[in-house]
C-alpha cells in the first residue's frame, strides 16, 4: 500500500511535469478542461478492482451491493444536472469514451448498413458521425453504417439546415445526428427534428462539447426534439474521461429505446464498467447540479465571446465572425500561415492550443486554422480581463511566426521547417477531436 511516488518515481514524475505543464501554461484546447480535485479522487479510488457487468440489480458478479448504489446515484444526478423527468429520459452512464457512447448508440438505433447524415469532419463534424475519405472508410460508423455528410453553407459558415433537408430527401436517413468538435454556433434542433420526421429518421445529438452549456440552460435544449442524446463527461462538463447516453422512453420513432440502449452498450459494445470513472462522474454531476454551475457556463461564453472580439479587434477572421459557445475558430488563411505552425510556436510559449479545420479549406492535411477554447481557463476563475491579455498574447505569437518566416538560423525556426516539411509530405493530423 506504498504511495506511488516511492513504487514508481518514473510515473510520478511524469505526472508532476504535466501537473506543471498544465497550471504553468495556458490551457486552451476547447475539448479539454480542468476537472475538480473531487472527481479527480473519485476517479483514482479503490472502485477500479470490481467487475460489474450487467446494471444495478442485475448483475453478472457478485459484491455489487455499494456499485449499485453508486451507479444509481450517479443516472439520478445525471437525470437532475439536464433537468430530465425520469418517467420520460433514461440514461447509461457506464460509455468509457465519447466514441464508444456514439458507437453504442448507433448500435442500439441502426442496423448493419443502414443510412445515417452527420456534419462533416471538415465542417466542424466529429469521426464518429460517418467521417470518410475518398480513399477510405475511416470510422466505424462509414465501415459498418452507410453515412453522407451534411454541411456549412459558405456563405454565412452556419449548418446549411435547407441543404440537408434536401439531401435527406434523396438520401433517405434512418438516423440524423447533429453537434460537433469545431462548430461555435447553437443548434436548431426544431428544424433537425422536422427533416428526421419527414423521412421516420431517429434524431441524435451528440452534445459531447457543449453538454455543460446544455445543463447550465446556456444553449438550446437538445432533450425537447431528440430520441437519443450522448456525451462525454471530460470537456464543459467537467468530469472525468467517459461518456453518457441519455435515452427518449417516449420516443415516437420507438418504444424500447431503453433496452436498445442498454444492450448495446453491454453486451454489444463494452464489458465491465469502470466503477471508479463512474464515481468520477457522479462527483462531477453533482457539482453540475449546483447553483453555482449556471455562473460557471455563463462566464465560459462571455470568456469566449471576449476572445473572439479581441482577436477581431485586432483584425483577425473567425468562422462565423463571432461565438454563441465555449470556443472560436480562427481562420489564419488571410494571414498565410498555417494552424500547425501556430500551434508549434504556441507550445514552446506554454500556450497549448490545436490547428484545426476551417471551412473551405483545400487540404485536412494542413488545416488552416485554431480552434481555442475557454472551458479550461474559466475552471481557473479567469474573467473577461483576463482573456483580453491572453488575446494579446496570442496576436504577439502571430506576429513572432511572420517574423520567423522571414529570419533564418534559430531553433525557433528550425522546428518551424520541420513543422512545414511535415506538412508538405501531409503527414499532419487533419483534425482534433
Ligand atoms: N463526440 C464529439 C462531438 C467529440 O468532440 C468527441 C471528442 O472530442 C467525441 C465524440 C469522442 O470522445 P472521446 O474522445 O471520449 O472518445
Amino acid at each position: 500500500y506504498a504511495p506511488l511516488a516511492e513504487i514508481d518515481p518514473e510515473v510520478q514524475n511524469i505526472i508532476d511535469k504535466e501537473t506543471w505543464r498544465q497550471f504553468s501554461g495556458l490551457e486552451l484546447i476547447a475539448s479539454e478542461n480542468l476537472t475538480s480535485r473531487a472527481t479527480m479522487e473519485a476517479n483514482g479510488s479503490i472502485l477500479t478492482n470490481k467487475y460489474s457487468e450487467g446494471l444495478p440489480n442485475a448483475r453478472y458478479y457478485g459484491g455489487n451491493e455499494y456499485v449499485d448504489e453508486l451507479e444509481l446515484l450517479c443516472q439520478k444526478r445525471a437525470l437532475e444536472a439536464f433537468h430530465l423527468d425520469p418517467a420520460a429520459w433514461g440514461v447509461n452512464v457506464q460509455p468509457y469514451s465519447g466514441s464508444t457512447a456514439n458507437f453504442a448508440a448507433l448500435t442500439a438505433l441502426l442496423q448493419p448498413q443502414d443510412r445515417l447524415m452527420g456534419l462533416g469532419l471538415p465542417d466542424g463534424g466529429h469521426l464518429t458521425h460517418g467521417y470518410y475519405t475518398a480513399k477510405k472508410k475511416m470510422t466505424a460508423s462509414s465501415i459498418y453504417f452507410q453515412s453522407l455528410p451534411y454541411s456549412l453553407d459558405p456563405a454565412t459558415q452556419f449548418i446549411d439546415y435547407k441543404g440537408l433537408a434536401s439531401q435527406a430527401k434523396i438520401f433517405k436517413p434512418r438516423l440524423i445526428i447533429c453537434g460537433a468538435s469545431a462548430y461555435p454556433r447553437d443548434w436548431d434542433y426544431k428544424t433537425l427534428r422536422a427533416i428526421a420526421d419527414e423521412h421516420g429518421a431517429f434524431l441524435m445529438a451528440d452534445i459531447a462539447h457543449i453538454s455543460g452549456l446544455v445543463a447550465a440552460g446556456e444553449q438550446s435544449n437538445p432533450f425537447e426534439y431528440c430520441d437519443v442524446v450522448t456525451t462525454t463527461t471530460h470537456k464543459t462538463l467537467r468530469g472525468p474521461r467517459a461518456g453518457l447516453i441519455f435515452f427518449n422512453k417516449n420516443s415516437a420513432q420507438a418504444k424500447d429505446l431503453q433496452k436498445r440502449v442498454n444492450d448495446a452498450v453491454f453486451p454489444a459494445c463494452q464489458g465491465g464498467p469502470h466503477n471508479n470513472t463512474i464515481a468520477g462522474i457522479a462527483t462531477a454531476l453533482l457539482q453540475a447540479c449546483q447553483p453555482t454551475w449556471k455562473a460557471y457556463a455563463k462566464q465560459v461564453i462571455a470568456n469566449a465571446k471576449t476572445l473572439g472580439e479581441e482577436l477581431v479587434a485586432k483584425g483577425y477572421k473567425l468562422q462565423t465572425s463571432g461565438t454563441e459557445n465555449h470556443l472560436v475558430l480562427w481562420d489564419l488563411r488571410p494571414l498565410g500561415l498555417t494552424g500547425s505552425k501556430l500551434e508549434k510556436l504556441c507550445d514552446l510559449v506554454g500556450i497549448t492550443i490545436n490547428k484545426n479545420a476551417v471551412s473551405g479549406d483545400a487540404s485536412a492535411q494542413v488545416p488552416g486554422g485554431i480552434r481555442l477554447g475557454t472551458s479550461a481557463l474559466t475552471s481557473r476563475d479567469m474573467l473577461e480581463s483576463d482573456i483580453k491579455i491572453v488575446a494579446e498574447f496570442l496576436h504577439r505569437a502571430v506576429q513572432l511566426s511572420a517574423l520567423l518566416q522571414k529570419e533564418a538560423g534559430s531553433k525557433l525556426l528550425k522546428d518551424f521547417v520541420r513543422v512545414a516539411t511535415v506538412e508538405e509530405e501531409g503527414k499532419v493530423g487533419a483534425q482534433q477531436v
